[in-house]
């Protein structure tokens, strides 16, 4: 027997309505390419938002077609996932990080009609533009007076937007519409494309707002360091305007000082990135002697977040939440959401469970898969391949079909190429990425692991631990580090001081001091890059 209820599709556009309604006191604030400081309302916003979807409209855009953007984090990127999705088409995020080949690669595998760009990614599409499509479409997300000199005769957005009406009648459709596009970053071979749906943004949003709701409180400011360029800047743009808080938009500028500055100015509550956006930030709180004001609540996500660096924040009484998730999963899988009883632990302890990724999201399944094939117990111990499933997670890639077949198992859930293992108490802990796992003598060593040990050193700023090939062990451990301020330690140092972690044969072969370690474009470090840089290198 059926339910007898209502059913009405799962819109994106629904959530910026209901956001105005029923938070019209919270802002945008964002830092802009024009280097001022920009407020609007959720109200203002949507106003401009009707405007740009009559625009996108007016110039051409139909239902299905993949409008792209390469913005950093402002109001203008914020309304284009609206007025773009909102309508039907689908926004196509684009990471201005990525080599001008895997530019160019995904432009056209995406058929983008109209490219959207700040002023900042002109002298990229310039270098690029005979090898996109020639009818691309561009808007520079600007107005008039700072209007670039380009040499792809573009549109200018805020002309766009002052021909408009405010108003717009959002088409309803079918909620598994296709609403955005993101493409892995695609470390080996081409990017692959996430198509996101209604259904799924919106289940997301909600799902993302169960944990938001439990540690942000209503009109706080959140500053979503991770950009819209990547995954949807997690969720943020969605789940925030649901739960009324104010976003804070940081445009290009991310080291620590510009980021302690705007968020001591505007008393940012809680701000989320990946792990190397926070050592910058760190940097700076230690030069100032001082957290920014109101600062309270920071997630880290995207990669391991550093023992080291979740203990320094939770002295200094910020709330870490550990993330995991990926791309494909849009991308909350977990949000190192803990059980309470955790604060009743020592101190020490506490952290231990921190570093770990946390509880599961609403929504999202877990499976660890042993070497055999057999799924494993949740007894903390059991290691595997984490498996996931839910209504926010791929069933494969856009125009893809050979990664497709290749991503899913044979129940249809996704493989992560994560090897981790969850405990009794649902705790997800993620050991490494399986191709990051250093191999020796026939078992495994955790990178996480050993970078965690190496940065607990006072002399380390940060690390990373990789694999190096060795004639008798297949593979040992080596660390390549920055130093902290002061006396580079001895291999022997680090020995003495990872030991209590590790057995003898799991400590790092050497160390190699760089001054910087590599990023990858979602600013992560880059192992490949690192194995690739010492494919040289001779173990002592
Ligand atoms: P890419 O950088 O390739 O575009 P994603 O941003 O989707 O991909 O990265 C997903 C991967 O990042 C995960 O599969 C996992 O290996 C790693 N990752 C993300 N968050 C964490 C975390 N909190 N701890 C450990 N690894 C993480």
């Amino acid at each position: 027997m059926k339910g007898m209820m209502q059913h009405r599709p799962l819109l994106i556009s629904d959530i910026l309505e209901y956001a105005a309604e029923a938070h019209p006191r919270c802002e945008i604030v964002s830092v802009r390419t024009e280097g001022d400081i920009h407020r609007q309302t959720y109200p203002e916003t949507l106003k401009r938002v009707y405007r740009l979807a009559n625009a996108l409209k007016g110039i051409g855009v139909e239902p299905g077609d993949r409008v792209a953007t390469l913005a950093w984090n402002g109001y203008r990127h914020f309304e284009l996932y609206y007025a773009i999705s909102g309508q039907g088409a689908v926004c196509h995020t684009i990471n201005p990080r990525l080599s001008a080949e895997q530019l160019i690669y995904i432009v056209n595998h995406a058929e983008d009609k109209v490219l959207f760009l700040d002023t900042t990614f002109v002298p990229i599409i310039e270098g690029v533009k005979d090898q996109l499509p020639p009818d691309l479409r561009y808007v520079v997300m600007t107005d008039r007076a700072h209007m670039p000199e380009n040499g792809f005769d573009a549109l200018c957005y805020e002309d766009l937007l002052a021909e408009q009406p405010d108003s717009f009648d959002w088409p309803e459709f079918d909620e598994t519409t296709a609403a955005a596009l993101c493409y892995t970053s695609g470390t080996t071979g081409n990017p692959k494309g996430a198509l996101y749906s209604h259904r799924s943004t919106v289940l997301h949003a909600l799902m993302l707002g169960l944990i938001m709701g439990s540690s942000i409180p209503q009109e706080a400011k959140v500053l979503p360091v991770v950009p819209l360029f990547h995954v949807n800047a997690w969720g943020i743009p969605y789940a925030s305007p649901l739960l009324g808080h104010s976003l804070v938009m940081p445009g290009g500028a991310l080291d620590g000082e510009n980021l302690f500055r705007l968020m001591d100015s505007e008393g940012v509550f809680s701000a989320w990135g990946v792990p190397t956006v926070w050592m910058g930030l760190l940097g700076e709180i230690q030069k100032q002697g001082r957290k920014p004001e109101g600062f309270s609540d920071v997630v880290v996500g995207g990669s391991a977040a550093p023992r080291k660096m979740i203990e320094t924040f939770e002295k200094m009484g910020v709330h870490v939440g550990h993330a995991w998730g990926m791309t494909e999963m849009s991308p909350i899988g977990t949000h190192g959401n803990m059980p309470k009883w955790i604060k009743d632990l020592p101190f020490d302890r506490m952290i231990d469970m921190k570093a770990q990724q946390g509880r599961r999201a609403f929504g999202v399944d877990l499976k660890i898969v042993g070497d055999d094939g057999q799924r494993q117990p949740h007894d903390g111990k059991a290691v595997g391949e984490l498996f996931v499933r839910g209504n926010s997670i791929v069933s494969g890639y856009f125009k893809n079909e050979e990664a497709s077949a290749k991503a899913m198992d044979a129940e249809g859930w996704f493989g992560t190429g994560d090897i981790a293992s969850i405990d009794e108490n649902g705790i997800l802990n993620i050991q490494d990425r399986s191709k990051d796992l250093i191999k020796s003598g026939g078992e495994w060593i955790s990178s996480i692991d050993l970078e965690n040990a190496a940065m607990s050193h006072p002399g380390i700023a940060s690390c990373a631990a990789i694999a190096m090939p060795h004639p008798k062990w297949d593979e040992r451990p080596v660390l390549v580090a920055v130093a902290a301020e002061g006396d580079k330690p001895s291999l022997d140092d680090l020995h003495r001081h990872m030991s209590e972690h590790f057995a003898k044969w799991q400590l790092p072969d050497d160390v190699i001091w760089t001054d910087a370690l590599p990023l990858t474009a979602t600013g992560k470090v880059s192992k490949l890059t690192l194995r690739q840089q010492f494919a040289d290198y001779k173990l002592p």
